[in-house]
């Protein structure tokens, strides 16, 4: 399996190569040639195999320049039974007889992006070895809250890798800060940033992309890598669950073997809902894919009206996972439906960036339709769907799953679809436990700290906190300091201690 970039058909590299690299040099995806094909009998052998074997399958057929062994590694490195509470990795909860949650936040920072986080680093090591590189490679992460964590438990310890983490001082929530200061591993820091998400993002965008301070970093052994979701290496782990979804589906007698499924994600840099589509497309049965926005729902609009548009409002919602107004995934989804078009998805990229926004050809919009559908809900009908869901099923799910919950009501209330249905779980709900608590019990202390929240949100629902938050309180801080914008790569420096 070679890969190319969404910008440029011309260039074939080594999955190895586009994991190390990251974005390709005239700022398109690495995408691979080809889906590569499963077979319903695979997919029925698969569905009596554990996680990680299932794991080892996707990628496999992916990553065709690692060896098995290499594989293998990966995957028992990143998926373990301490890591993620149990073998099942990303289990399937039955709603009832045709609708599925499927948990993907048993991972140690309790969100999705473990699933994807906990295995990238090993990629990462393995792909560098393999491309000749012998610097220390440093990872540098802005973060709103969530990413910045699930990347430091990544990287933490993980021999040959460094890693380093801004965040804005005043824009992420108690738990997340102390997540973060209190984070293990001999190869982490962590700042805080005077200033908002843009502030710390700009400033890393700044760090590497200045020619003569990564000239200073090689000749000090360094060499800079990101670990953000444009990585294909953060894309093909997650194609995984959505075979394991539908195989324990299978296992269970819940669906026969061929039968489809629709698939449900709350979505915000259209990564989680690209890697469904990629499972679609090598086979798995498949019907709709429904795209679940927030107030923020520019994907709402451009799947009912195939023009993309971010000149628009931005909200601050209770599902700030999903406060984005460029999808930067969804580039990889206009190559692959426009035939891999790699003129027409560059065209439509720099209308982007130039007027911030533009319309796609009537055909791809016919593509769209036939295998999408885009719903968005307010954070009042968040609420009120936890609230619901929780009553009907004493079940409580986080703001993000409860948007796409929401989304899939909708859908089924108009189209009367009711086929089974799988609804990604992003995020265990004691992660927004202020959002989470104020939807089911309107009284609550709004004084307290968020850590006495995780107790009342126990004492009102009886649902179980998970481990690393439950012992998040009494952990000690390890990082203490902030800095101002203009000093960030003086931190990095003495991080690294470069001089
Ligand atoms: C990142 C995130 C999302 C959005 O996923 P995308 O791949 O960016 O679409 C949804 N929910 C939670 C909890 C997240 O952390």
């Amino acid at each position: 399996m070679n890969f190319s970039s969404t910008r440029n058909n011309d260039i074939k590299i080594t999955s190895a190569q586009a994991i190390k690299q990251g974005l390709s040099e005239e700022g398109g995806l690495f995408v691979p040639e080809s889906f590569p094909s499963v077979t319903l009998e695979e997919i029925a052998e698969l569905s009596q195999k554990s996680y990680k074997e299932r794991a080892f399958f996707v990628l496999s057929k992916y990553l065709t320049d690692f060896t098995e062994d290499e594989l293998w590694n990966c995957i028992n490195n990143a998926y373990t039974k301490e890591k993620f509470e149990s073998d099942a990795i990303a289990p399937l909860k039955e709603y009832n007889d045709k609708e599925y949650f499927l948990e993907l936040w048993h991972g140690p920072t309790s969100a999705f992006k473990d699933m994807a986080l906990q295995i990238l680093p090993h990629l990462l090591t393995v792909s560098i070895k393999k491309t000749g590189e012998t610097k220390t490679v440093t990872i540098l992460v802005a973060t709103s809250g969530d990413t910045g964590k699930a990347a430091l438990e990544g990287f933490k310890d993980v021999d040959g890798t460094k890693i380093m983490v801004f965040y804005p001082e005043s824009g992420v929530s108690q738990v997340q800060q102390r997540q973060m200061n209190s984070q293990e591993g001999n190869n982490v820091c962590v700042s805080g940033v005077f200033g908002n998400f843009d502030d710390a993002q700009n400033g890393v965008k700044k760090i590497f992309t200045d020619e003569e301070y990564k000239k200073l970093l090689a000749e000090n052994g360094v060499v800079l890598s990101s670990a953000n979701s444009i990585n294909f290496g953060r894309l093909v782990p997650q194609v995984v669950y959505y075979f394991s979804a539908y195989c324990d589906l299978i296992k269970n007698n819940k669906i026969k073997l061929g039968d489809k499924i629709n698939v449900v994600v709350p979505t915000g840099n259209f990564g989680n809902i690209l890697a469904a589509y990629y499972a679609k497309r090598m086979g798995l049965p498949v019907n709709k894919l429904i795209c679940a926005s927030n107030s923020n729902n520019v994907l709402t609009d451009f799947i009912k009206t195939g023009v993309y548009d971010k000149t628009r409002d931005f909200y601050l919602t209770i599902s700030p996972s999903m406060d984005i107004l460029i999808s930067s995934n969804l580039e990889r989804f206009l190559y692959e439906i426009s035939g891999k078009d790699a003129e027409k998805t560059s065209k439509y990229m720099s209308e982007l960036s130039a007027n911030g926004k533009y319309e796609i050809s009537d055909d791809l919009k016919a593509i769209i339709a036939d295998n999408f559908y885009g719903g968005f809900c307010d954070d009042n009908a968040t609420k009120e769907t936890i609230k619901k869901v929780f009553e009907e099923k004493n079940y409580l799910i986080d703001t993000h799953t409860a948007v796409a919950k929401k989304v899939y009501d909708k859908y089924k209330e108009e189209t009367g679809d009711e086929t089974v249905s799988v609804i990604a779980s992003t995020a265990n709900p004691y992660k927004f436990v202020a959002s989470v608590l104020s939807s089911v019990k309107e009284d609550y202390n709004k004084a307290s700290d968020e850590f006495s929240l995780i107790d009342e949100l126990e004492a009102v629902t009886g649902a179980k906190i998970p481990a690393p938050l439950a012992n998040l309180k009494n952990k000690a801080v390890r990082f203490t300091d902030s800095c101002k914008k203009e000093d960030m790569q003086n931190a990095v420096s003495e991080f690294l201690k470069v001089k």
